[in-house]
């Protein structure tokens, strides 16, 4: 995912012929004070990979004040994940999602102060994208069996008995009770499309919280970095080729402080009489979205927005999305069609510097 290897600093290159001795010691002597600051202040790199969200979540940090507990930070901020998906998986009995779920058509359930602001989050995101993006899409993705092995395609009939279950301007918030009602018996909430992106917004803040200035946290794909690179480079992440084993890449983005988020029909699907049926779901019809989007990757500086809106522009289509992310500064988007081309969104169109294509199977399509 990192780009290439850390650049050594000019400063610290021998010159090639030095014309002159006293440039030649003067240049020494720099070298050798440089060596002795920088043995001071070791950088200490630290990482740690867990299995979470259903996903393999990485962080990396390093350390260049010498001041980080790079440990303490990951124990911690692991920690805050755990409890994360401890409440808002939809899967876990007695988490705080499930509950509301359970008492849907019942009672209202109050919820932690970060499950309730993380609806709320998800419901202004449903609003913003027209219902694209909707987090009561519950009752939709069990009845495909989506992510799990009992996956199949349902009939019309069930479909139809499901759809009036979906409609998320019916959830109720209670500020003042912080509850969380769903009106109609076999409503749920489901937050997949947009809890890892929430995730890596609070390990920003935690590992912020320790003073970690140069990080990325990498939750399934789902990124975020801090800072730059310790060599005070801008971190390059490469967004992976839907077509090729994992690991290839076909554009990488360059950033420091902010997220990558990618949306994809080729990360979990199943195939049925010869058709794949991936996981992003369009409440308006009851079927996967369909799109001549292969994957969509939103660039910005909020990773729980660009979770939501990474999920809710492959349902939207490219125009639609485009519309849309010109009514917000600083979220930017690629989109990588099954025709090959690449397409995005005008920041990063108007400012090649900020990315690069990484293979010549694809090709940039600026303008319309
Ligand atoms: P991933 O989780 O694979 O990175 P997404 O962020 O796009 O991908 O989220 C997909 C998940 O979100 C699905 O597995 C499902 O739980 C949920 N989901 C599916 N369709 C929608 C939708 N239209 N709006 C909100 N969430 C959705
Ligand atoms: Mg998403």
């Amino acid at each position: 995912m990192i780009g290439g290897p850390i650049a050594f600093p000019r400063f610290f290159r021998r010159p090639r012929r030095p014309r002159f001795g006293v440039a030649f010691l003067f240049a020494f002597i720099c070298i050798a004070m440089l060596s002795v600051s920088c043995s001071r202040t070791k950088v200490r790199k630290y990482s740690r990979t867990e299995l979470m969200f259903g996903t393999v979540c990485r962080i990396s940090l390093v350390d260049t004040s010498g001041e980080l507990d790079g440990d303490a930070a990951l124990e911690e901020t692991f920690s805050r994940l755990a409890d994360i998906e401890k409440r808002i998986s939809r899967t876990q009995a007695g988490s705080e999602i499930s509950s509301v779920n359970g008492q849907a058509g019942t009672a209202p359930v109050a919820v932690s102060e970060e499950t309730y602001e993380l609806v709320k989050t998800a419901l202004q995101y449903a609003r913003l994208t027209d219902g694209a993006f909707n987090p009561a899409i519950g009752p939709l993705v069990s009845l495909w069996g989506i992510n799990t092995e009992t996956a199949k395609v349902p009939s019309d009939e069930e479909i139809s008995r499901v759809l009036p279950l979906l409609d998320w301007r019916e959830v109720v918030l209670d500020d003042v009770e912080r509850s969380i009602f769903l009106p109609r018996q076999g409503m749920s909430l489901d937050l997949g499309g947009i809890g890892k992106g929430y995730a890596a917004d609070v390990a920003k803040a935690t590992l912020r919280r320790f003073g970690a200035s140069s990080a990325l946290v990498n939750l399934g794909g789902n990124i975020l970095v801090i800072g730059t690179k310790p060599d005070g480079e801008a971190w390059r992440i490469g967004l992976q080729d839907p077509d090729s084993s994992r690991g290839e890449f076909f554009l990488s983005v360059s950033l420091t402080d902010g997220t990558v988020v990618t949306s994809g029909p080729y990360e979990r699907y199943f195939v049925q009489d010869g058709v794949r049926y991936h996981h992003i779901l369009d409440a308006s019809t009851g079927y996967p979205a369909v799109t001549h989007i292969a994957s969509v990757t939103i660039v910005g500086a909020d990773s729980t927005g660009a979770d939501a809106l990474s999920t809710a522009a492959f349902v939207l289509g490219v125009e639609p999305s485009l519309a849309l992310l010109r009514t917000l500064p600083g979220v930017e988007a690629v989109f990588l069609m099954d025709d090959g081309t690449i397409r995005m969104s005008e920041g990063l169109a108007d400012d090649a510097s900020r990315w690069r294509l990484a293979t010549d199977r694809y090709s940039v399509k600026l303008g319309d």
